[in-house]
C-alpha cells in the first residue's frame, strides 16, 4: 500500500520518485482556497477570453523562438544573422518588409540606438523588443538554456535550472463501449503484492506499466462516455510514450482483466495519451522542488535581466519594485510555473496580472511602449 501511495504522489509531484522531492520545501506549497472548477470548452477558451481586447495582428501563434538576444545595449555582438525590424512590422514575413537594420525606425529612435531586445525564431524572423518575458518551462530551459539566450544566463540562474525539478506525468485514456466497474466506482488502484519490500522503484523497460498507479473513472458519463484515465510518471512514463497506441491499451486492458479478476473485459475502443516528457516545446509536465533546490532557487530565476546592483542580493519582488520605482525597464524576464514558490506547477503560476509579479510589470511597462 505504501509503493502505491508513493507511485501516486510522485505522479502529484511529477518526480521519477519521492526520493527526488525535497521535504524540507514540500510545505512551501499552498493550496489556492476555493472550489475547483472544470472549464467545459477547454483552457483554449481562457485564452480566447484574454485576447479579446488585443488586436489579432499583434499576437503571433505557433511560432517557435529560437534564441533570445537580450543585453543589447550593454554592446554586446549580435549575431551576423541578427537585424532588428522597424517596429510595428514584425508580423511581416523576412521576405516582405526587409530588414530593418540600416534604416531609420520612423519612431523617433536614433539610428544607432539598438533594441534592448532581440527574438530571433526558428522561421528565421527577428522581433525587436523593448522587454520579453519568457514562460518555458522548467523543462525547456534545462534542455536549452545556453543555445536559448545570448549572452548566456548568469551562473546563480543556471544552477537554480539544474536544482529545481521537473519530470513527466502523463494520462492515459481508456475509452470503452460500456462500463465494465459498477456505479459506486471511482477508481481502480493497482497495488503489486511482490512490491512489498522493493525500493527504489525504477523498473526495467519492459516492466513500465507498473508504474501506472490507478485508473480514475470520468464522471459524469453524459459528458464523457465510459472513459477511465490512468497516470504514470517518472522514466517509466517515458517509456510508454515510446510505444504505440495498441502495445499501451493491450497492456492496459491485462493489467485491468488481472486486478479486477475478470477476463473478459474488451479492449477499449479509443486510446489517447499525453507525451509530455519528449514534446520538444515541454520536456517534463511540471516542476518540483528537488532535494537541495528551495523556494530561493524559485525566487532567483524569476529575478529580470539584466540584474541592476541592488538586485544581485534583493528578492525578485523587492527589485521589481526597486525598478518600478525608478522607472527602470528590465529587458528580460523569465516567467514559468517553476517560479512562484508557493504555487509552482499550477495554472497560478500563470503570470497573471495583477496577481503576480510579472503581471505588475506587463502593467507597468507596456511591451509595445511608444
Ligand atoms: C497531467 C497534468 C495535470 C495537471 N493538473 C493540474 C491541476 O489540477 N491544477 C493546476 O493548477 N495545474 C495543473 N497542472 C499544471 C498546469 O497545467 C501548468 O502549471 C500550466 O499549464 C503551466 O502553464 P504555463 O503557461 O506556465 O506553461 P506551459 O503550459 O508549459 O506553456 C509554455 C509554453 O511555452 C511554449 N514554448 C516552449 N518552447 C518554446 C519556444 N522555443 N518558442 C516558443 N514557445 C515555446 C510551449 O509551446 C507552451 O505553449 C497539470 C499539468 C499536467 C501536465
Amino acid at each position: 500500500m505504501i509503493q502505491q501511495y508513493l507511485k501516486v504522489e510522485s505522479c502529484e509531484s511529477s518526480s521519477h520518485s519521492m526520493d527526488e522531492v525535497s521535504l524540507s520545501a514540500f510545505g512551501e506549497w499552498t493550496e489556492i482556497p476555493g472550489a475547483h472548477h472544470i472549464i467545459p470548452s477547454g483552457f483554449m477558451r481562457v485564452v480566447e477570453l484574454l485576447a479579446e481586447g488585443i488586436p489579432a495582428h499583434v499576437i503571433q501563434l505557433g511560432k517557435p523562438v529560437r534564441c533570445v538576444h537580450w543585453d543589447q545595449a550593454s554592446g554586446r555582438p549580435r549575431g551576423p544573422e541578427i537585424e532588428p525590424r522597424g517596429r510595428g512590422d514584425h508580423n511581416h514575413n523576412a521576405g516582405e518588409g526587409g530588414q530593418g537594420g540600416g534604416e531609420p525606425l520612423g519612431d523617433g529612435r536614433d539610428e544607432d540606438e539598438q533594441w534592448p531586445v532581440l527574438v530571433e525564431c526558428e522561421d528565421c524572423e527577428v522581433i525587436p523588443a523593448d522587454h520579453v518575458i519568457v514562460t518555458v518551462s522548467l523543462g525547456v530551459l534545462k534542455k536549452q538554456h545556453a543555445s536559448f539566450f545570448r549572452p548566456g544566463l548568469p551562473a546563480e540562474k543556471v544552477a537554480a535550472i539544474h536544482r529545481l525539478g521537473i519530470g513527466t506525468t502523463d494520462k492515459i485514456f481508456l475509452e470503452f463501449e460500456e462500463p465494465f466497474w459498477g456505479p459506486e466506482c471511482n477508481s481502480l488502484q493497482f497495488v503489486w503484492e511482490d512490491e512489498a519490500e522493493s525500493r527504489p522503484l525504477t523498473y526495467p523497460p519492459e516492466l513500465w506499466y507498473r508504474k501506472i498507479c490507478g485508473f480514475d473513472v470520468l464522471y459524469p458519463p453524459e459528458r464523457y462516455g465510459h472513459v477511465l484515465s490512468g497516470w504514470i510518471c517518472g522514466e517509466e512514463a517515458l517509456v510508454m510514450e515510446k510505444c504505440d497506441d495498441e502495445a499501451v491499451a493491450e497492456i492496459c486492458t491485462e493489467m485491468l482483466r488481472q486486478f479486477t479478476g475478470n477476463p473478459n473485459i474488451p479492449k477499449p475502443r479509443r486510446i489517447l495519451r499525453s507525451a509530455w516528457g519528449s514534446n520538444p516545446y515541454f520536456r517534463g509536465s511540471y516542476s518540483y522542488t528537488q532535494v537541495g533546490s528551495s523556494g530561493a532557487d524559485v525566487e532567483k530565476l524569476a529575478k529580470p535581466l539584466p540584474y541592476t546592483e541592488s538586485s544581485k542580493t534583493a528578492s525578485c519582488l523587492s527589485h521589481q519594485e526597486e525598478l518600478l520605482e525608478k522607472n527602470t525597464k528590465p529587458h528580460l524576464l523569465a516567467r514559468n510555473t517553476a517560479q512562484q514558490s508557493k504555487h509552482t506547477t499550477t495554472y497560478r503560476s500563470f503570470p497573471w496580472p495583477p496577481m503576480s509579479k510579472a503581471g505588475l510589470l506587463i502593467c507597468s511597462f507596456p511591451i509595445y511602449s511608444t
